[in-house]
């Protein structure tokens, strides 16, 4: 008995001819809710924001600075007040809305490289590690230590009304994976190459995300036992 995915009716599949099956078990998919959150930190979320294009090229979900502002709104890394303030910015000062883009695709690009050194178990690179300092040392002049409600804790200072805030907030999501030993628990989805982080209890999670990745590699399988037995029933 073939193994039919729970997301889809079984006679769904047993109405399809055999090219479009094919159709349905290369496609994942994944609404943008998904897409956003699947690496499960916001580091890895931030560098599966751009992927290959299976091309030799690259998709940037970002874009531009604008694009960048949006997608720290949707995973509220920023709240809707410092989003206004920072939308209104960017047009204002394109400029430096532009440069600031560059430094954050750069950062992007290295944290890519670093974490996915540390996921396959290799050393990093000399290189790259300096290019992390230097991004990570560009957030201590923004920082300081203060007591609060919860004793003493780090604060941001002087990030009014600061377009770099979300390039500094991302820089900080991936200093504290390193600091905090999480990257132990980073994975590479074998399906779409996304970082993810395996939080699961007995730290067997395959997938960034079981209904889309997990089901396409799901749906192959059936889509290869299919067309065996076609093809043993065309030859007997
Ligand atoms: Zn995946």
């Amino acid at each position: 008995m073939p193994y039919i995915d729970e997301g889809f009716p079984i006679h769904f599949f047993f109405n399809l001819n055999f090219k479009q099956m094919k159709l349905v078990a290369k496609r994942a998919r994944r609404d943008n809710g998904e897409r956003l959150t699947d690496g499960g930190h916001t580091a890895l979320n931030f560098i599966n924001t751009c992927k290959k294009d299976g091309k030799g090229g690259y998709i940037d979900h970002l874009g531009n600075y604008s694009g960048f502002l949006k997608w720290c709104s949707d995973l509220e890394l920023i709240d809707l007040d410092i989003f206004m303030v920072l939308d209104l910015e960017q047009y204002c000062y394109s400029k430096e809305a532009e440069g600031i883009y560059c430094s954050v695709v750069a950062a992007r690009d290295c944290f890519d490289e670093l974490f996915n050194s540390l996921a396959c178990g290799e050393n990093v690179h000399p290189l790259i590690l300096d290019r992390f300092n230097m991004h990570a040392e560009r957030i201590n002049a923004h920082l300081s230590y203060h007591t609060g409600e919860c004793g003493l804790m780090l604060y941001w200072k002087d990030i009014h009304e600061e377009m770099n805030l979300p390039y500094w907030l991302v820089i900080s999501a991936a200093r504290s994976l390193v600091d905090s030993g999480g990257w132990r628990k980073i994975k590479k989805c074998p399906a779409c190459s996304n970082l993810f982080m395996d939080k699961s209890r007995s730290h067997n999670k395959l997938w960034c995300n079981h209904s889309t990745c997990g089901s396409l590699l799901k749906n192959k399988k059936y889509y290869e036992k299919k067309s065996l037995i076609k093809n043993e029933l065309q030859l007997a």
